[in-house]
């Protein structure tokens, strides 16, 4: 094996597509029609299936009800109309134990692809239609009629592999090409080797080389899972060292404040409360400290459900700040929810003799003077505002904290602009978007990590349940009930306007109709993404000042909105929100001491149905995250998640892959801990993958 210092030339294996053998000009189009311009491309596109004799039935035993899953050879074939006009394309597959149909209603273009003679691998449920019958969902050629010199197929001991193929580049050319290429670029990325032999070892990991031949010609399917692990681990390994490289510039090239603990603060306020912090909080503030007191600077995300306390421990980190003799800042997305976090903070420190200083846009000028004077002088010891606060030429005397609530409103540059102070002042992120350990790790492995998983006790559950459309007025009764009893409700709808695709109601349609028809003796308000956004601003004034009974809203109510009088939601249309979404929403009520009750209203199919039961009957939401991720799959939950971020995974698989993720990450910050700038020889190669794989997230958090 070659050595891992030496430089190595990664351009052999940029080469455009052409230069693969059987892939001429015309052919190059359609691969790269495809995305496979270099043989890179090819040969890091692997199957995406395996089957063979554990996995493929004999005809013979196949029964109508079955899930079929069998190679035949095609004996003849045809296409027959039917009085429906409907024409189906049918062939009559042979194995070495019997014949059985196989048949496509409405695909009659398949005569013109498939050959007598022909080898396939059809998958689909056997029913019974004029007798047995196969109907495929998906069939790969494996072999041509006029290549088939040898025998039938023999499954046993072959597996055989399904390639993401197009119509102009199907299986049985993608299959030639490998056969043809295979070798060579194999050798060519064995070159590429940058995982040490240890390590690998370690993590019981194949080579780059093997990993790529078992993936494309495993002699089980067993082992193609094994060359599967080595790619998986590549991605989240070199996604992981970009984010080491960015937490040791954010931790240790720009040194923390040590900040001296005398207690003076933290112990009266602990005794001020009229409860006990969680053991969860407690943890997390312990993590918190360490780092506070550390000559690291603190980088970290505190994560947990609404209502789990974040804003209370936040509390008590900048309290610690602000007994050291620093200022500490509290930066929330909006106005409303900035004035929420002064008042509130007011009331717990005043007592203590510690400042909370308001400064958002709304400020008099008179005002905004005196407050800028006071973050000046230091006479403001906690300042609460928008990202005005970092942007603006607002002068600290000595900030030392900044938290950041909601912390993916903000982008990765406004969150890097933080750390540009000197001293630069230590950072807390909070985020109440509960998402599963795995995920956390991966989009924001720049970042430590503390959880709250724990919520404060005595809380009541929101009584959840389902209806259909049919029991909508019922719905409102219960509504009506509660808004008679002088509480606030939210009916929430997924669109703004009507559109024509859909019969979804939009949310401007249906605050006319509630007004006038539904709730005419109660004062209304509507609230939707295309109103000026100090509309938006007054109307959810009015509903905080109680000012409104009702809010008639689209998805962009405050997520950190607390409205203890709100104890009603009716959300429409929950099929259409993910289950993330829906407890985001749901989190709106019960804040308060009532019951609270959240309506769902949906049209729903069967998955959907599925979907919100799960919903129904739990509200922790690291659960409700969890299913989420096993029913939408990795790649949507990186798409509700912020731009910038999107770690866009090919090989790796979260759920499956948690236990090479979480060595990635300790390898990754154990390499750029020793060698911050990767100079050292044995770490050339890593460089240039690193480069190679990410020249573009480098530049965006300008490291590298
Ligand atoms: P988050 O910011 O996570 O949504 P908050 O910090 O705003 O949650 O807390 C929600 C509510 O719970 C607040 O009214 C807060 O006073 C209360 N609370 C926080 N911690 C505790 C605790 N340990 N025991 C009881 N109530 C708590
Ligand atoms: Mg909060």
């Amino acid at each position: 094996m070659s050595r891992r210092d030496e430089p190595v030339d990664f351009s052999l294996l940029e080469k455009p597509v052409q230069f693969l053998k059987g892939v001429g000009p015309k052919r190059a189009e359609h691969f790269q029609r495809m995305g496979l311009l270099t043989a890179r491309d090819v040969l890091y596109h692997v199957p995406r299936r395996y089957d063979d004799a554990s996995t493929v039935q004999d005809i013979a035993d196949l029964d109508v009800g079955m899930e079929a899953n069998v190679i035949g050879r095609i004996r003849t074939k045809g296409v027959i109309p039917t009085r429906a006009r409907l024409r189906i394309f049918q062939a009559i597959l042979e194995d070495d134990t019997g014949r059985i149909t196989a048949a496509w209603p409405g695909q009659p273009w398949l005569d013109r692809k498939l050959r007598e003679g022909d080898t396939i691998l059809v998958s689909g449920p056997v029913k019974f239609f004029h007798g047995k019958q196969i109907q495929p969902k998906e069939f790969t050629l494996l072999r041509r009629a006029s290549d088939t010199d040898e025998e039938g197929p023999t499954p046993e001991g072959t597996v055989f592999v399904t390639y993401p193929a197009s119509e102009h580049v199907p299986q049985w050319v993608l299959r030639a090409v490998f056969e043809k290429n295979l070798d060579g670029l194999l050798d060519l990325v064995a070159r590429e080797e940058w995982l040490p032999d240890d390590v690998r070892a370690e993590l019981r990991l194949l080579g780059l080389r093997d990993a790529l031949d078992r993936l494309h010609r495993p002699s089980t399917p067993a082992e193609a899972e094994f060359g599967r692990r080595r790619l998986a681990f590549d991605e989240l390994f070199f996604l992981q060292l970009v984010q080491a490289l960015v937490r040791h510039r954010e931790t240790v090239e720009r040194p923390g404040i040590r900040f001296m603990r005398t207690n003076e603060l933290v112990r009266p306020l602990l005794e001020s409360l009229p409860f006990e912090l969680t053991g969860a909080q407690a943890r997390a503030l312990r993590e918190i400290t360490e780092d506070m007191t550390s000559t690291r600077r603190m980088n970290r995300l505190l994560q947990g459900d609404v209502g789990a306390g974040k804003t209370l421990v936040a509390l008590f980190s900048m309290i610690v700040a602000v007994e050291a003799g620093w200022q500490a800042a509290l930066m929330a997305p909006t106005e409303i929810l900035a004035e929420q976090h002064a008042r509130k903070l007011r009331e717990l420190v005043e007592p203590l003799g510690v400042t909370v200083t308001l400064l958002t846009g709304r400020l008099g000028s008179a005002d905004r003077r005196d407050a800028l004077a006071a973050i000046g002088s230091g006479d403001a010891n906690l300042i609460v505002g928008t990202h005005a606060l970092i942007q603006d030429a607002v002068a600290f005397a000595r900030l030392g904290l900044v938290v950041v609530d909601e912390q993916h409103r903000f982008g990765v540059k406004q969150r890097m602009a933080l750390g540009t102070g000197d001293p630069a002042p230590d950072v807390l992120l909070m985020s109440a978007t509960p998402i599963p350990r795995s995920l956390a790790l991966t989009l924001y492995g720049e970042l430590d990590i503390s959880v709250l998983d724990e919520l404060p006790p005595g809380r009541t559950t929101i009584e959840t349940t389902l209806y259909g459309a049919a029991q909508r007025d019922e719905v409102y009764r219960r509504v009506a009930g509660e808004l008679d009893a002088g509480r606030q409700a939210y009916v929430v709808y997924p669109l703004v306007e009507e559109s024509e695709k859909t019969d979804l109601r939009a949310a401007t349609e249906e605050f006319e109709r509630l007004s006038e028809e539904v709730f005419p003796e109660h004062r209304l308000g509507l609230l939707h993404g295309q109103l000026a956004s100090d509309e938006k601003d007054a109307t959810m004034r009015a509903f905080v000042a109680g000012e409104i009974d009702l809010l008639v809203a689209t998805t962009v109510i405050e997520v950190g909105i607390d409205v203890p009088n709100a104890s009603v939601m009716v959300i429409e249309h929950a099929e259409r929100f993910g289950l993330s979404q829906l407890h985001q929403l749901r989190g709106r009520v019960g804040r308060g001491a009532a019951q609270s009750y959240c309506h769902l209203v949906a049209e729903p199919t069967e998955g959907a149905l599925e979907r919100l039961r799960i919903f129904r009957d739990t509200t922790d939401g690291f659960r409700i995250a969890n299913a989420d991720l096993q029913i939408r799959g990795q790649g949507d939950l990186f798409g509700s998640q912020q731009s910038g971020h999107d770690p866009n995974l090919r090989h790796a698989d979260l759920e499956r892959d948690g236990d090479l993720l979480r060595a990635a990450q300790r390898i990754a910050r154990e390499i750029v801990d020793a060698d911050p700038k990767l100079q050292a020889a044995a770490h050339a190669r890593v460089r240039g993958v690193l480069r190679a794989r990410h020249a573009h997230r480098l530049e965006l958090y300008e490291v590298g």
